[in-house]
């Protein structure tokens, strides 16, 4: 981060947006006419409300490796790669196996398999915590882990970081980030709904502090104390990877660690988008501090929906005396077993991490470079297989930070300069790239061409 970066030129960013829409928009008529098709029957032509874009969802029809293809034929290296889900990349050969060969023998029973005995011995091993269930998407491992936690302590407040996102369920959709006007003092942040639906007495059961504040989170530990509203747990992401990447500050999360402690909190690391993206045994492993559980879903099952909560043998307690019910339909199906051992055992091993690791440096170096050699207002930040380019020279360490200083207009003129020339981004301004164990070097390379092209121009 340099103190004397270029200013740069508002209007030039707007104009080529606009110019940039303008030309995505005539690439992608097939686009157009599906979601005038789609949006009689299914909601604003979409499956679900992340994936809306204006003035139309893409629609995709293929992926292979790194590479993705819409319906109108556009060709993209995939970025995004399933919101962090596909760090296999797609139709990944170990994947494809393993599924062809599950469907012949069944993929659905609502009984346990031998590999879901495999995959959570695995899982223990590279988590260090002992006991295991499986669940389908990041929401039901959140939702899950909170109800466990709930269940130990016997108490019902959610403790949370402000600005973090931890799926769809009503105890956690609850002030993540949108639009809140003032949060109020950072000790005493307001509880806020993300959306109509959710119970204004689940809201006021859930509340949240910022990131990388100790000091803050303390005194709002104390004042729960004193109104006899100590939380059943902390949720959080060991670094937050909803507003592109922040990483904790040096001794963050040991202090974390020892708060939830002093309180009697349980610790939830939701890791469903740094758990097995950033090193074999997640965040858990990479920041070497141990919650009492952890939240998995996302890469784990390649692209089958697939999730995992682990925790101690204290607290799983709960689940083997049969107290909460911790189940599903689909929980551990033969497919997402297979697939998620498949991962486990033959794409993330230490070579894949090692490649992961190469390729996700090579574009990281690549964009630092282009922002060097243009004295841009941003930084990149690294972990694991994702990485970001936050666009403001100051250094966001929460949420605050990031609404004070992070430059929206460039997050979306950079995914339309680059879907335009190949490169699909994580969509809006909040996200990060992922790679997969299918990119290259060369892969890496174009995404900072491409990106060096956009402030060439913009600082011309
Ligand atoms: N936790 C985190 C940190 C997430 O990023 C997400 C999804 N983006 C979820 C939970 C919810 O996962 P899902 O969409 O699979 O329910």
């Amino acid at each position: 981060m340099s103190a004397k970066s270029t200013t740069l030129d508002r209007e030039r960013i707007r104009t080529m947006s606009q110019r940039e829409l303008e030309r995505y928009n005539k690439a992608t008529p097939r686009s157009a006419a599906m979601y005038e098709r789609a949006r009689k029957t299914l909601a604003r032509g979409i499956g679900s409300s992340y994936q809306w874009r204006e003035p139309w969802p893409v629609y995709l029809k293929e992926g292979k490796g790194s590479h993705l293809w819409d319906i109108d034929g556009n060709e993209y290296l995939d970025y995004l790669n399933g919101f962090g889900s596909m760090v296999q990349g797609h139709a990944h050969p170990a994947i494809v196996k393993a599924i062809q060969e599950q469907v012949l023998h069944g993929q659905q029973f609502s009984e346990p398999v031998e590999d879901g005995v495999i995959v959570a011995e695995e899982l223990a091993r590279r988590w260090k915590l002992p006991k295991w269930r499986f669940t389908n998407t990041g929401s039901e491992s959140t939702m899950d882990t909170i109800r466990i936690a709930r269940a130990v302590t016997g108490r019902d407040v959610v403790m949370k970081i402000f600005g973090s996102y931890h799926g769809h369920h009503d105890y956690v959709m609850v002030s993540v980030p949108g639009n809140y006007g003032d949060f109020g003092p950072r000790d005493d942040y307001g509880s806020f709904p993300y959306g109509a639906g959710i119970p204004q007495a689940v809201v006021d059961m859930t509340v949240a502090v910022p990131f990388n504040d100790l000091d803050a989170m303390e005194r709002r530990l104390e004042k729960l104390k004193a109104q006899d509203r100590v939380p059943a747990c902390m949720i959080m992401e060991p670094a937050m990877m909803n507003i592109g990447i922040v990483l904790p500050e040096p001794g963050y999360l040991e202090g974390v660690r020892e708060l939830t402690k002093k309180y009697g909190v349980l610790l939830i690391f939701d890791e469903v988008k740094t758990g097995l993206t950033v090193a074999p045994g997640g965040g858990t492993e990479y920041f070497a501090v141990m919650p009492d559980m952890v939240a998995l879903a996302k890469s784990l099952g390649g692209g089958v929906p697939c999730g995992a909560i682990g925790g101690s043998e204290e607290v799983f307690a709960e689940v083997e005396n049969f107290n909460v019910w911790q189940v599903g339909t689909f929980n551990g199906n033969p497919l997402a077993m297979a697939a998620a051992k498949a991962t486990l055992f033959e794409i993330l091993t230490a070579e894949g991490y090692e490649h992961l690791a190469k390729v996700r440096q090579r574009l990281a170096d690549g964009c630092t470079a282009v922002i060097e050699k243009h004295d841009l207002p941003a930084y990149t930040v690294t972990l694991g297989a994702k990485g970001c380019v936050t666009f403001t020279e100051q250094k966001v360490v929460d949420y605050q930070s990031y609404c004070d200083y992070q430059d929206a207009e460039m997050m979306d003129l950079a995914w339309l300069y680059e879907a335009n020339r190949g490169i699909y981004a994580a969509p809006g301004r909040d996200q990060e790239f992922t790679i997969s164990v299918q990119h290259s070097l060369e892969d890496a390379d174009r995404y900072a061409e491409v990106f060096g092209e956009m402030a060439a121009e913009l600082t011309a």
